[in-house]
């Protein structure tokens, strides 16, 4: 694994426990020699785990769009900035140079980050690892939803099990290395589920 994706939160949140997970996922990746892309902002997590990364001699990648450089948030100090039209272009550049993706406590971008690259992998679009830094129980909530969402057949469990989760940096980048997609056509899943429906009416 050469990089990963990071998407974390513009804002510090409220705990410290927060930023303190960043800094030890920025060192593990350092550890393992694993570069950063992320989405480029110089505050809040975002901004931390960059930092922490630059400060270790990591390389990392920022990709924005250009809206968003012209609102000066860009960090100054990244290794290389990629600068795209839109935030759909972005999404698919940070996808391009990434071998995974981890998300970190963070608000709707991040989330909704986090859901897309999952639905891509549910469609079989890119078959890279997913994981979630489950800091102090922040995503507990989603996971509990997700297996709902299993239990009740809207998710099967193979494509429940693309989400990897730890609070431990270090446990959770070892998952992502021994990840191994599972081959699931959602398309013959559906119709096995509406037949299945069709036949019980
Ligand atoms: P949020 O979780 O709502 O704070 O959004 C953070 C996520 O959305 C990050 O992973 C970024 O990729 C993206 N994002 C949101 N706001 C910004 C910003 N001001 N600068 C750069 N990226 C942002």
């Amino acid at each position: 694994m050469k990089s990963i994706c990071v998407f974390c939160g513009s804002s510090p949140g409220s705990l410290p426990e927060y930023g303190l997970g960043a800094e030890k996922l920025g060192r593990a990746l350092l550890d393992r020699g694993i570069g950063l892309v992320y989405g480029g902002a110089g505050f809040g997590l975002m901004g931390r785990l960059a930092d922490t990364m630059l400060a270790g001699g990591g390389k990392v990648t920022g990709v924005m769009p250009s809206a968003l450089i012209n609102r000066e948030v860009a960090h100054t100090g990244l290794s290389d900035l990629r600068v795209v039209d839109s935030m759909h272009e972005r999404k698919a550049l940070m996808g391009d140079l990434s071998d995974a993706f981890v998300a970190m406590p963070g608000g709707l971008g991040t989330v909704e980050e986090l859901l897309e690259v999952l639905t891509l992998a549910q469609l079989d679009i890119h078959r890279k690892p997913c994981g979630i830094l489950n800091i102090g129980g922040y995503f507990d909530h989603l996971l509990a939803f997700l297996d709902v969402a299993a239990d009740r057949q809207f998710l099967t469990n193979d494509h429940r099990s693309l989400l990897l989760d730890s609070e431990r940096p270090d446990t959770l980048l070892e998952m992502l290395q021994n990840f191994d997609p599972s081959e699931v056509d959602k398309v013959a899943w559906i119709r096995e589920v509406n037949r299945a429906d069709v036949a019980g009416k």
